[in-house]
């Protein structure tokens, strides 16, 4: 924090700007200036508390924050990426991980043809929704547990870990069960005590942009999950709403950029919710690889034509098979640059 004084504030009024500053349990690092003092303080807490309580002191002109809101997710805090581990798989590692599978489960046989499909193709997680957030209640909403029943059929036949969508706190235990990725969806980035929650949870979350949240709103709510406990966290860009309406949303690529800039955590893309049509997603997701993203989640069905729900954005298995192939050259490339970035940072 900078905290400046007025011009002729007295020199009463900065000790006790100081005094105040040491109180709130920060520390002063330094003191500049003769005619207009500046007061440099450091420490971690409540910023925003601290800086509205020193701002209305007599003698203060401004108070400032000069770092970011965030410190255990940022790259400040810790500049080797965080590989996420899940069942011999790592999210943020030398592996460019596909997690697929359908938005929704809906019958044994739609899972275990998808996570056939999905293990075959090269994917290493499996997606489905059991508990669905749908903009319509009387939109279909998820078989709920029997759905996780299912998840766990298709792991046991296939190997993949499951990735399932928690929506509240009240379920965190029972999907805990059966998954190995708790996914916190865009409708949720905010639910404060679902985080919080989380952070008590030892299964990985990977936690998708709300739709109209800036990144900087995104990392704090990975930092509401790691300062709770919980370091494993995958970052999803999911698209965010804008103006255009030839997609479903616009993916934000540049956010992955940003991203890799301001934390260590890994970042994935979810080209499926961010078009909204499947013909969009195979270019997305080559975007994806160049631009450094560290996985996918993509949608996959068996039957797109008769989904309960995003059929529109879901790649048919022969699709997803397409697309796997076509990507191929591409993450070559992705892992030549990943290990010679593993091997320069040695
Ligand atoms: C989903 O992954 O099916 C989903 C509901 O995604 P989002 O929360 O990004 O809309
Ligand atoms: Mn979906």
């Amino acid at each position: 924090m900078i905290i400046s004084m007025a011009l002729h504030a007295s020199k009463e009024q900065t000790e006790r700007v100081c005094e105040r500053i040491q109180e709130l349990g920060y520390k002063v690092h330094s003191i500049q200036g003769e005619e207009r003092v500046v007061i440099g303080a450091v420490g971690v807490g409540d910023v925003t508390g601290c800086l509205e309580q020193l701002e209305a002191m007599p003698g203060v002109e401004s108070a400032v924050r000069i770092s970011a809101p965030y410190k255990f997710v940022s790259k400040e805090f810790r500049a080797a990426r965080t590989r996420v581990r899940v069942n011999g798989t790592e999210i943020g590692g030398d592996e460019f991980v596909v997690i697929a599978g359908p938005c929704s489960v809906e019958s044994e046989s739609q899972i275990m043809e998808t996570a056939e499909a999905v293990v075959r193709a090269g994917g290493r997680l499996l997606r489905g929704g059991a508990f669905k957030p749908r903009t319509s209640p009387y939109d279909f909403q998820g078989m709920e547990e029997e759905g996780l029943k299912l998840l766990r059929k298709a792991k046991q036949a296939t190997g993949l870990a499951i990735v399932t969508e928690v929506m509240s706190e009240g379920d965190v235990d029972l999907i805990s069960e059966y998954a190995d990725i708790l996914q916190i969806g865009a409708r949720n980035m905010q639910n404060f005590s679902l985080l919080k929650a989380l952070g008590r949870t030892t299964r990985p979350i990977l936690l998708k942009r709300g739709m109209s949240s800036t990144l900087r709103e995104l990392l704090m709510s990975a930092e509401y999950i790691v300062a709770h406990g919980n370091p494993n966290v995958v970052l999803c860009e999911r698209g965010i709403r804008t103006f255009e309406t030839a997609t479903r949303n616009t993916c934000d690529l540049t956010a992955v950029a940003v991203l890799n800039e301001l934390t260590h955590l890994p970042v994935i893309v979810d080209p499926s919710h961010s078009a909204g049509r499947r013909r969009l997603v195979p270019p997305l997701s080559r975007a994806a690889v160049a631009i450094g993203a560290d996985g996918l989640l993509v949608e996959v069905h068996p039957c797109p034509e008769k989904a309960y729900s995003d059929g529109a954005q879901s790649l048919s298995i022969p699709g997803f098979e397409g697309m796997m192939q076509e990507l191929k050259p591409y993450i070559k490339l992705w892992t030549e640059s990943r290990v010679a970035e593993g091997a320069a940072a040695v």
